[in-house]
């Protein structure tokens, strides 16, 4: 294995990369020469910017469009601060005493076109001089050497393989740790092995039912948020923790598939099982049948699909008796990603009200059922008072110490003998880890999650390690375990990977410790409730803090731009009504029996939910990627309480 520094990257490669970010920097400063900047100067501070650039980022060949943004939009504030402030100043005088709207135009035009040159420079640089390490390929099925015992001295490939098993929160930070801590080392090989093409940002999941956000805004392609890390686009079928085996099959729902990936195995040096957790209907059949879950973009589109569908059938229904089903939203589960499901839906559908002169404002009905006596246990009281307050004054109604009992075909009954006639439940109360992790293989707590040691591994197989939501996380003072969140996961993922390269290069591995900052949750269009540091605020400044931190938390620069530009649009032009064409509601080989045009047009006296067949499950292939303990609302007798707190990023 290569030596090299701290980060593991080579000094030649450190060497090479500054040159690299020198040369196109100084190119690029050559373009400011003339502008706010003299020549010299502006190639000079080229040159600072792009060595501090590279030094900052770590770039490497292959993730181009992300570097174009990022360094255009950074030539932004360095304009402000470098070709607005600190050069006029030391030139004497205030540039803004003199500059015209012009010549700011142009300025500022300048820079950004400088930010982009840089960064097309340096990605060209980097492959020029082949800074991204090729990852071995010797399998020409999965392009992947047959075993990680090889030696790569003697041209066998890698001798250690990391494998990752789920490409979401935890898995993309593990692998992004790992490259950072490796480098281009090519005795290591790590492979990401991940049903999903793309990372899900699920606290955003809400705005796409809602409307506000596009679906492939918050799914950011894996491939371009890696560098040296191997994709694979499989299914993890089964573990073999004593052969450190990983048994694949067909991704499900990502198109045709033809059964390449069945029967292949990947054998491991390490492995980190990151497969997350999905919906826990409780042993409701009923439900799972009726109800959407709200996990997936797939689920995101369908529900926001159906309840256009159900407005759009309400618009020419005359009997009440149905007009009532399609207007009511029920949204089991009370807890973080209920309630702002709840928010977001409510003024959504308010709002496109405008376009559906038939409908009453009081038709409408969005009702959260939630087992506690007020909803989001995680938030303080006051706070939580706060929120139920905004969302029952923007007309979301609650029934509270309730759970759903059952659920038949527009029927949801409640616990306390209410029937609520409904053509849209959605089901945000409970979680499970994966159940491929039923496998007794590998040792699992009493509640499904692998069990695993404060440092994330698993003491019975070394070399297997978990972290996020399918992994128990113990907390180092023996007080319970860390809340499944994407916030934990994340930051688990982080010391899982020091503690991988720790147990290769014979560091020590240190416990996975971590005290949340606080909560933030968005009740309504631009109103949210904030715990941080231990101060609460609440309303639109909170709801502004929400939105910057997860349009920071948002992987990858462009998706940054494409949720900034969302959001600006949606403040002045109305929010998106048009139906999504191709998702599951609109597809006419598998028609969800709500969204039928005889349903639509049949006036009946009997209630369309008792008739009728079930909803059809989502396909296979679409089943959802699994949901979290931000859903859980209520305590669940197999696992422990503190599992069901949940904190944000
Ligand atoms: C609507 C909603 C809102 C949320 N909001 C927040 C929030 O604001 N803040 C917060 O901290 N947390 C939030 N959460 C919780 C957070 O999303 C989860 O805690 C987080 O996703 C867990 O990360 P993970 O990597 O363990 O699992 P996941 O992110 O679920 O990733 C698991 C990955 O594994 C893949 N996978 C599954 N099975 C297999 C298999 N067999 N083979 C290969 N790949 C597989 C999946 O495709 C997926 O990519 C929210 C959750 C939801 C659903």
């Amino acid at each position: 294995m290569s030596g090299g520094n701290g980060s593991g990257v080579s000094s030649g490669e450190e060497t090479q990369l500054l040159l690299v970010g020198a040369v196109s920097g100084g190119l690029a400063g050559a373009l400011l020469g003339g502008s706010s900047v003299p020549t010299v100067a502006g190639i000079a501070l080229g040159v600072a910017l792009g060595t501090g650039y590279v030094t900052a980022f770590r770039p490497h060949a292959g993730s181009l469009v992300d570097h174009v943004f990022r360094t255009t939009a950074l030539s932004v504030p360095a304009w402000i601060l470098l070709g607005l402030t600190i050069a006029p100043l030391v030139q004497g005088g205030l540039m803004l005493e003199s500059i015209t709207a012009q010549q700011v135009f142009v300025d500022a035009g300048i820079w950004m076109g400088a930010g982009a040159v840089f960064s097309v420079g340096m990605l060209s640089g980097a492959r020029l001089l082949e800074l991204r390490p090729e990852s071995p390929t010797t399998d020409p099925a999965i392009g992947l050497p047959p075993t990680p015992d090889s030696d790569p001295a003697a041209g066998g490939g890698p001798s250690t393989r990391i494998v990752i098993a789920g490409g979401g929160f935890a898995g993309l930070e593990t692998a992004q740790r790992l490259e950072e801590l490796f480098g281009p080392d090519p005795g290591v090989e790590i492979v990401l092995v991940s049903d999903s093409n793309s990372i899900l940002f699920k606290p955003l999941l809400a705005e796409v039912a809602a409307g506000s956000l596009d679906p492939t805004d918050i799914a950011t392609p894996l491939r371009t948020a890696l560098t040296r890390t191997h994709v694979v686009n499989a299914s993890v079928a089964s573990i073999d923790p004593e052969a450190r085996l990983i048994h694949l099959e067909d991704p499900p729902g990502a198109g045709d598939t033809d059964g390449s990936m069945d029967g292949r195995s990947i054998q491991y040096s390490h492995l980190v099982c990151s497969v997350g957790a999905e919906t826990d209907y409780k042993g409701l059949d009923d439900v799972e049948q009726e109800a959407f879950s709200f996990t997936t973009i797939d689920d995101a589109i369908a529900l926001r699909n159906h309840i256009i569908n159900c407005l759009e059938r309400a618009e020419q229904e005359p009997d009440p008796t149905v007009r009532e089903s399609l207007l009511r939203v029920v949204i089991a589960g009370g807890g973080f990603a209920g309630a702002e499901l709840a928010g977001a839906l409510n003024d959504f559908i308010r709002d496109v009200l405008v376009h559906y002169p038939n409908i009453d404002e009081e038709e409408v009905e969005l009702t959260i059922v939630h087992s506690g006596d007020r909803i989001m246990p995680e938030l303080s009281d006051s706070l939580a008072e706060y929120a139920q307050q905004q969302m029952a004054d923007r007309g979301v109604t609650f029934k509270l110490d309730t759970r759903v009992a059952g659920a038949s075909r527009g029927q949801v009954s409640l616990n306390d003998g209410t029937e609520l006639r409904t053509e849209t439940l959605v089901w945000t109360a409970g979680v499970k880890p994966h159940p491929m992790l039923g496998d007794e293989a590998v040792p699992t707590t009493e509640w499904g999650a692998v069990d695993t040691e404060s440092d994330l591994s698993v003491a019975a197989h070394p070399g297997l390690w978990a972290v996020g939501d399918c992994a128990s996380m113990p907390r180092p003072d023996e007080e319970g375990y860390y809340p499944n969140t994407a916030e934990h996961g994340i930051r688990a993922a982080k010391v899982l990977a020091e503690n991988i390269y720790a147990e290769e290069r014979g560091g020590r591995r240190k416990p996975f410790q971590y005290t949340s900052p606080g909560s933030l949750v968005v009740v309504g269009y631009q109103t949210a409730c904030a715990e941080l540091f231990g101060y609460k605020f609440s309303g639109l400044f909170a709801w502004l803090v929400w939105r910057a931190v997860y349009l920071m938390k948002l992987p990858g620069m462009d998706r940054k731009h494409r949720v900034l530009i969302d959001w600006i649009t949606e403040l002045v032009f109305p929010r998106e009504m048009a139906q999504t064409i191709g998702g599951d509601v609109l597809d006419a080989d598998t028609p969800d029996p709500r969204s039928t045009a005889d349903e639509a047009t049949t006036a009946s006296p009997e209630p369309a939910v008792q008739s009728g067949p079930s909803r059809q499950p989502i396909p296979a292939g679409d089943q959802p990627t699994k949901l979290t303990d931000r859903h859980t609302d209520e305590p669940a007798a197999d696992r422990p309480d503190n599992q069901r707190v949940r904190q944000h990023e």
